[in-house]
């Protein structure tokens, strides 16, 4: 047995099958590139799901860890500390609001916006007790928790994990339509990615998002934009519903917050939404921590420069140019994305999305599938465009054969 056969047997036999991962077992990693247990080095080209938007082992934000770990790393919320303030300050500045509230993961914080639309509803709009109302659209992925999964259409995530939290009514995506229909006198929010990335890099049909601000504005509902994988560079922008020229009440933002160091979360509001919180009302032990607070400084600091969002943009249009060669008559069916992010459907007789995910690992290239035939592209913004057209080339040759 190789060194990759034994660790992947230990995997499976003393780790829950939540998940069925591509044989590789990565040892190391840096920028672009990851090197397993064997040596051998594979282009990333999923980036932890946005995770790692600025590349394996990135030198400033070790460098932020770094320091913070010498200080302090953990104080809990029960006292200040020195990093807090100017976090909320700058990440709140960044998203051109006024308040954040930090958790950890990306589903943390998408039950804090819940939770934070029932309040204001409850307390600023007058609904009545118990009856408040989020729309939400199908085809979404919002996290994992039990009320997070309650208002999926995805049956994988949500079978067996009944009773379901109600409050939630679910919405073709898409359609601007749908969600005025819905809407309410209890309705408190619209709930939404700017682009859905886990259905496929589903991209809105042109003023869809405008079409919910003006709507949401208009009936007096908050509008919800989880950005924890769209957001923070990936499509070219800080937001992707800046590419609308949209501002909603609430961003929700993960993932690359953390710099694919530490889990960062955090919900980015008014002071008018926010502040509807008192103490006790809701908290996290490792929300906003010191270290949290370091990383996610480097990762707002590096953003503010735009540096990201503009290759972003140019690798992007690349990325897009070259896929939408392959696209049409040929095995690719549909490309979808913005930015540095891709959602590829692979026409029948080239193989699933696993199995070209497959093929794709044997040639050092590693992506992910979704939803059977599509795979998807959201390499770090930090790649270079030579290894970009590597990867597209290994694509190319999996693709033919
Ligand atoms: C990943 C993701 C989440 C959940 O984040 P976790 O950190 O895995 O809990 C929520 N919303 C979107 C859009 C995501 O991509």
């Amino acid at each position: 047995m190789t060194t990759t056969d034994t660790s992947i047997a230990a995997a499976e036999a003393h780790s829950a099958h939540n998940y069925h991962p591509l044989p590789v077992v990565v040892a190391t990693a840096e920028g672009a590139w990851m090197t397993d247990v064997e040596g051998r080095r594979y282009l990333d080209m999923l980036a932890g799901y946005s995770a790692l938007n600025f590349g394996h082992g990135n030198r400033r934000l070790l460098d932020a860890a770094r320091a913070q770990l010498d200080r302090v790393t953990l104080t809990s919320r029960a006292f200040h500390h020195d990093r807090f303030a100017d976090f909320c300050t700058q990440l709140a500045e960044l998203c051109g609001m006024e308040m954040v509230l930090p958790m950890n993961t990306g589903a943390e914080a998408v039950e804090t916006a819940v939770k934070t639309a029932r309040k204001w509803g409850y307390k600023v709009k007058g609904v009545p007790d118990g009856r408040a109302k989020i729309v939400v659209a199908d085809g979404n992925f919002h996290g994992r928790t039990t009320t997070i999964i309650s208002f999926s259409t995805d049956q994988e995530a949500r079978a067996d994990f009944g009773p379901y939290t109600p409050g939630f009514e679910i919405v073709p995506y898409g359609d601007l339509a749908a969600i005025e229909a819905a809407v309410d006198e209890h309705t408190v929010a619209v709930l939404l990615e700017p682009i859905q990335g886990e259905a496929g890099v589903l991209v809105p049909p042109p003023g869809y998002l405008a079409g919910v601000r003006a709507l949401t504005r208009d009936r007096n509902v908050l509008f919800i934009a989880d950005e924890i994988q769209s957001g923070l560079g990936r499509t070219g922008r800080t937001f992707a519903c800046e590419h609308e020229g949209v501002v909603p009440d609430m961003y929700v933002l993960g993932k690359a917050l953390g710099g694919g160091v530490v889990p960062v979360s955090a919900v980015v509001s008014s002071a008018a939404v926010l502040g509807v919180y008192r103490p006790g009302e809701h908290g996290s032990t490792f929300g906003g921590n010191p270290l949290a607070c370091a990383v996610a400084l480097e990762v707002i600091a590096m953003l503010r420069t735009g540096e990201y969002q503009q290759r972003a943009t140019e690798l992007g249009d690349h990325l897009h140019h070259e896929l939408g060669l392959l696209t049409g008559s040929g095995p690719v069916a549909a490309v979808r994305g913005r930015g540095l992010w891709a959602g590829i459907d692979i026409a029948p007789g080239h193989g699933t999305g696993r199995e070209v995910s497959e093929r794709l690992m044997d040639r050092r290239v590693l992506v992910k599938d979704t939803h059977g035939s599509t795979i998807r592209l959201a390499p770090p913004l930090v790649i270079s465009k030579e290894d970009l057209d590597w990867g597209l080339e290994q694509l190319r040759a999996v693709l033919a054969g």
